[in-house]
C-alpha cells in the first residue's frame, strides 16, 4: 500500500507496508518500521541489535465494507548505548489503534 495513502487514511506513519491480503471477508495490512529507522525508543540510539521479532494486531478503520486490521511486526531490541532490552513499539501510533491480540 503506497505510503501516503497510509498517513493520511489510517494515521500510519514511518512504516512499511509488507503486504496486503485478506482473512475470509477482512483485509490485513501488514507492517513493520523499515530497519534504517528503528531505534532505542527510551534513548533514540540507532546503536541497537535486533533481538527477535513478534507480530501485534491492531484494529483500523474499514477500508470499504471490509474490517481492517493491522497486523505489526514488533521488533524486540537490544541498546549498546543506554542497555535496555524493550520492543521497538512506535508510540504514537499504540495512540490512534487499539490492540486486538
Ligand atoms: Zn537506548
Amino acid at each position: 500500500m503506497n505510503t501516503s495513502i497510509m498517513q493520511n487514511a489510517l494515521g500510519v506513519s514511518q512504516q512499511a507496508c509488507q503486504n496486503l491480503r485478506y482473512e475470509g471477508n477482512n483485509l490485513v495490512l501488514e507492517i513493520q518500521t523499515p530497519k534504517e529507522k528503528l531505534c532505542c525508543p527510551v534513548c533514540g540510539s540507532h546503536n541497537i541489535n535486533r533481538n527477535g521479532s513478534h507480530i501485534r494486531r491492531f484494529v483500523s478503520v474499514p477500508i470499504g465494507l471490509s474490517k481492517t486490521y493491522i497486523d505489526m511486526r514488533v521488533q524486540r531490541i537490544q541498546c549498546h548505548d543506554c542497555g535496555c532490552i524493550t520492543s521497538s513499539m512506535y508510540r504514537p501510533f499504540c495512540s490512534i489503534y487499539k490492540i486486538c491480540k
